[in-house]
């Protein structure tokens, strides 16, 4: 059922406790999404447990309270009031704490692709990021916007609007962006720690650029990681992509990453073309301009599969 936001603050007073998650893979938005609400609603005394099927990468680790994320192993049950999934636009990304928590399901979204899963959803397709309905929650819920809930709501929406450069910036998002500061958020010393990589990251870049490939005239870029090229199998190469995308006369540009023999996760950017509909295409989805898929075959079958599918999406 989809809900207002309105009803969404309802759900939050009423329950005593709640259990917060967001999709695996996680990003500035899922993660400075679920740290904001878990401190709002922890200095309203509600019990609040954080359940993540990830790890949270060296780079969030910033972002105040990120040790409070847990990962459920096997065996965990949870009974709770509510099962929140933040930044999530389908069951299947949020791995196992589908099976480790039963509880009614609420979900707040931004992503087109949403498949309403949920027992109750509230999307805005139209917002840059989760974290701005975050912002809209707390400051409809009457709760105070202290300078670290501000630190986490800044970075989940300045990463998914590229710092506001992309086309999802908007005079909204702009304008959270100065009340968060106003709270207290450091725009300088989140954008560092955020933009810094190890040497070894830096080298990894290198190699990567070195994959482009250029397709259908020029519109399409693909780039292909195979795990003997990272430095680490789980190495960080969030931004790899937009090297690709920024070529002269690039519509779609495309991340091609092997994960093992038989799994293939790739990622689409774009200027205008719809990639959500390329990555929905292969069981993924996303955003117009922003979207992934893990495909199970290998990396060039993968290749093969998806580049005529992004083709007809320039046409
Ligand atoms: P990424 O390329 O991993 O940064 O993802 C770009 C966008 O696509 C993000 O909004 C992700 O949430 C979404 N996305 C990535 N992979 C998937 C997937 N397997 N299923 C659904 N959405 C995805
Ligand atoms: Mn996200
Ligand atoms: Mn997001």
């Amino acid at each position: 059922m989809e809900i207002s936001l309105p009803r969404v603050a309802e759900m939050l007073h009423s329950a005593s406790t709640i259990v917060l998650t967001a999709h695996v893979h996680p990003d500035g938005d899922s993660l400075g999404s679920m740290l904001a609400l878990y401190q709002a609603l922890q200095a309203d005394g509600k019990k609040v447990h954080l359940l993540l099927d990830d790890v949270v990468p060296a780079t969030y680790h910033f972002l105040p309270n990120w040790k409070k994320i847990s990962k459920p192993v096997d065996n965990d049950r949870f009974t709770t009031d509510l099962l929140v999934i933040l930044d999530a636009s389908d069951i299947e990304r949020i791995g196992k704490v589908q099976s480790a928590v039963k509880a009614p399901i609420l979900n707040i979204d931004h992503h087109i692709s949403n498949t309403r899963f949920a027992d109750y959803t509230y999307i805005d397709s139209k917002v840059a990021a989760t974290g701005e309905i975050i912002l809209e929650l707390l400051n409809l819920m009457k709760y105070k916007v202290t300078a670290d809930i501000g630190t986490c709501l800044y970075t989940a929406i300045a990463t998914d609007c590229g710092f506001f450069r992309y086309a999802n910036t908007s005079a909204s998002t702009l304008r959270y962006a100065a009340d968060l500061v106003e709270a207290g958020a450091q725009p300088q010393s989140i954008s560092e720690a955020l933009e810094q990589r190890s040497l070894s990251n830096i080298v990894t870049l290198t190699k990567v650029l070195q994959t482009i490939e250029m397709h259908y005239e020029g519109k399409i870029a693909t780039m292909t990681i195979f795990p003997d090229l990272l430095h680490d199998p789980d190495e960080n190469t969030e931004g790899f992509i937009n090297y690709a995308r920024s070529i002269e006369g690039v519509e779609i540009a495309i991340l091609f990453r092997a994960i093992d023999e038989q799994t293939v996760r790739i990622s689409f950017r774009s200027h205008r073309a719809d990639v959500s509909q390329v990555a929905l295409a292969f069981g993924g989805g996303g955003h117009i301009r922003a979207a992934g898929c893990t495909v199970h075959d290998t990396l060039e079958n993968a290749i093969a599969q998806v580049l005529p599918v992004a083709i007809g999406q320039i046409r």
